[in-house]
């Protein structure tokens, strides 16, 4: 999947102008990066190389397929669909 949006130019999928200035970049307590877009939050996911980082909603574990990808803090891609609320 990451690979497909890899190739493809920067495409919003979603309302990500609607939330985009609500983005903030915050610390855990456990010293882990995480992205607080509106209510919801993001797990970091580096990407092997190059400025791009992915975030994964917290609840990904539990089946939400929401990700972001932002470059130097900035979102380039969005798929803010949340499985939950
Ligand atoms: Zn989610």
């Amino acid at each position: 999947m990451s690979h497909r949006w890899a190739k493809s130019p920067p495409l919003f999928t979603g309302c990500v102008n609607c939330v985009f200035f609500l983005v903030r970049f915050e610390t855990t307590r456990f010293g882990n990066p995480v992205m607080v877009l509106g209510k919801y939050r993001y797990n970091r996911w580096s990407y092997s190389k190059g400025p791009h980082v992915r975030w994964t909603c917290v609840k990904n574990m539990v089946g939400c397929r929401a990700t972001i990808i932002t470059m130097d803090n900035v979102i380039v891609r969005a798929r803010n669909f949340h499985t939950h609320s």
